[in-house]
């Protein structure tokens, strides 16, 4: 029989899990230094205990010298204390997990802990430990022996007490502790009464196995920290997002304002040199808006808020509307605009040409920025497969270009190149952040190919669904109806400013206005029947909303006149909220002349 046989496979057994927990990469918690101390003093003692299993086995025959003695003695006390100093990080362990204050007094506690192992080190050396040898087995008895069984059961007991009462505060990983424990009592109880089956190193060994494989495996735990920090960066991201809506609402409203007052007071001032200040103060608050709506849009790619909505679209239209929108941005610059079409692009689309529009527009305003003389090619190429339209749109310019090395960083955001020679070029560095990812989001391919001095080519490519149907009259001979005086329109708005603004602008449009500052006076309005064939409808009112308002003007009998949403909030998705709320349009502040002439157009000359 050889004696050390146990302790062997068990120091052979915990040096593994040492090895694989150890060599493992894993997240640094405070919860796995108990763990980690388990481990480790369960390795210390398995090896005294092979030591002493060992030294036991070679004296087995032999009398007992006063040399085996001693250091027979003093390894098993050595064992003792490690066996303490594992039943104190069990404890330690389930305090920790169970109460707050036991884990913000972390290191407090591991200095304390290190008190008591001091203690309870020098008492197991001070009592008696005397070995004596029965039917050819070594063992120990004595006080010193004694203190480390009841020491060990104490925080065994108290580590089951607490684990029960916390028993509805755990996460389901720690259920197995109840088990682990139970398990160590009984084993623990049995040894006491059978020294002779030398097992604790077994417990021990089975603690460790039975930890790793429930509540401590590193695996489990990256995964847990994970989740968590995931969590942590989506509530991070949604606040960001409802900071920037609200930051979004707070900037439009004043913009609102200085847009609708300066485009009234360009029409009425005659002095060119003022009218020309003006203009500066209009392009300046557009170019703000451009930068609030460009925050926003990457925002809500990132927090992925950005809906793809598909419409069917008139080609012809959209594009002819970018050719006009890109004419009057090159202002005064001499640049020679060049604009081709495939002919063969079927009349009608299906997809969702707003974002479209955004992604050129966004290529043309770049050309127009970047380019100082020479030209701008804008062309749209197709090719077809079934009812699929390819629409290959490139634009060419011959600007300034981009170096070979910052080619790749384009599409990076907040990224500018050249920041001396475009200092005077506005820009955030968003724009084309947003391109890639719209045209991502709409499953397309974008290219970008520069020549630095001589000019840029991007190209876009992108599905469109092809739609077969006749060319509507209507949409040919595009009639503006500047002159609605016939029409009266309410304005609702808490806002007394934007009340003036809102008026300013339809007045331009010849209409009879009237205002109400909320949505009570707008429903005393409508319920003493007062006649309105429009009502433009603020939604951030303090006590009835918008949308309250409107639920309740549903609710008069005959009530069939159209409201339109009227609001500086122009997060992502808005529009089709406002629509499933029950309004007829919505329009954003500040208001776009031509979005408000093309409502008035849709509402009041149908
Ligand atoms: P912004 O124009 O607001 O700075 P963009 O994301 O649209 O941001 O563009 C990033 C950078 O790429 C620009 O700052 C500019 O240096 C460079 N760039 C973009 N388009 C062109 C172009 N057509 N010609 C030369 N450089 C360009």
């Amino acid at each position: 029989m050889i004696e050390f046989e146990i302790p062997f496979v068990c120091l052979i057994f915990t040096s593994l899990i040492f090895l694989v927990f150890f060599l493992k990469k894993k997240v640094e918690l405070e919860e796995n230094f108990y763990y980690k101390n388990i481990l480790i003093f369960t390795l210390l003692v398995n090896t005294t205990n092979f030591i002493s299993h060992y030294l036991a086995s070679i004296y087995a025959k032999k009398n007992i010298s006063d040399t085996f003695a001693f250091v027979f003695s003093n390894i098993n006390k050595l064992g003792s204390l490690f066996i303490v100093i594992i039943t104190i990080n069990i404890l330690s362990y389930i305090l920790y997990i169970s109460y707050e204050k036991y884990r913000k007094n972390f290191k407090r506690n591991n200095i304390i802990n290190t008190i008591i192992y001091l203690i309870v080190g020098i008492l197991i050396f001070l009592l008696k430990f005397n070995v004596y040898q029965i039917g050819g087995i070594t063992s120990g008895q004595g006080s010193s022996i004694i203190l480390t069984f009841s020491l060990a059961f104490i925080n065994l007991i108290i580590a089951l007490i607490i684990s029960i009462c916390h028993f509805k505060n755990y996460d389901k990983r720690y259920y197995a502790i109840y088990f682990i424990i139970t398990l160590i009592f009984l084993l623990g109880i049995f040894v006491f009464f059978h020294p002779q089956f030398n097992i604790y190193d077994l417990i021990l060994s089975l603690l460790c196995y039975l930890m790793y494989f429930t509540i401590e495996n590193p695996d489990i735990k990256m995964l847990n920290e994970v989740t968590l920090a995931k969590e942590q960066a989506e509530k991070a991201n949604n606040a960001k997002s409802e900071f920037l809506s609200s930051m979004s609402h707070e900037i439009r409203t004043p913009l609102n304002a200085i847009v609708g007052f300066s485009e009234d007071l360009k029409e009425k001032i005659q002095d060119e040199e003022q009218k020309e200040e003006i203009n500066d103060i209009v392009m300046a608050s557009e170019s703000l808006l451009e930068i609030v709506n460009g925050i926003l849009d990457i925002s809500k790619i990132e927090a992925n808020k950005l809906e793809i909505v598909n419409t069917e679209y008139s080609f012809k239209k959209v594009f002819d509307e970018l050719v006009i929108l890109t004419k009057a941005r090159l202002g005064e610059k001499p640049l020679d605009f060049r604009v081709n079409y495939d002919e063969s692009i079927p009349k009608y689309l299906y997809g969702d040409y707003a974002r479209l529009k955004q992604i050129i527009l966004n290529l043309l305003t770049n050309a127009i920025k970047y380019t100082n003389d020479g030209y701008i090619d804008f062309t749209v190429n197709s090719v077809k497969k079934d009812n699929i339209c390819r629409l290959i749109i490139s634009v060419e310019d011959s600007g300034i270009g981009i170096k070979k090395e910052n080619i790749d960083k384009l599409f990076s955001k907040f990224e500018r190149f050249d920041k001396e020679r475009n200092i005077t070029i506005e820009g955030t560095g968003l724009g084309l952040a947003i391109t890639k990812k719209l045209v991502e989001l709409m499953n397309g391919k974008i290219v970008a190919q520069s020549v630095y001095g001589k000019g840029s080519k991007f190209t876009v490519a992108i599905d469109q669904v092809i739609v077969n149907k006749e060319e509507k009259e209507e949409e040919i001979k595009h009639v503006t109806h500047n002159d609605f005086s016939k029409y009266k329109v309410l304005v609702v708005d808490d806002n007394l400013i934007n009340l003036k603004v809102a008026t300013k602008l339809l007045e331009s449009f010849k209409l009879k206005i009237d205002t109400c500052e909320s949505g009570f006076s707008c429903l005393d309005k409508i319920k003493n029947e007062e006649k309105y064939d429009l009502i433009l409808m603020d939604d951030m009112m303090p006590k009835l909303s918008g949308v309250e308002t409107l639920k309740k003007l549903q609710e008069i009998k005959g009530f069939n006149i159209p409201v339109i949403a009227l609001t500086a909030n122009a997060i992502s998705g808005m529009k089709e909220k406002y629509l499933s709320d029950g309004f007829n349009d919505y329009l954003a502040k500040p208001i776009d002349k031509i979005e408000l002439q093309r409502v008035l157009e849709e509402f009041l000359t149908k």
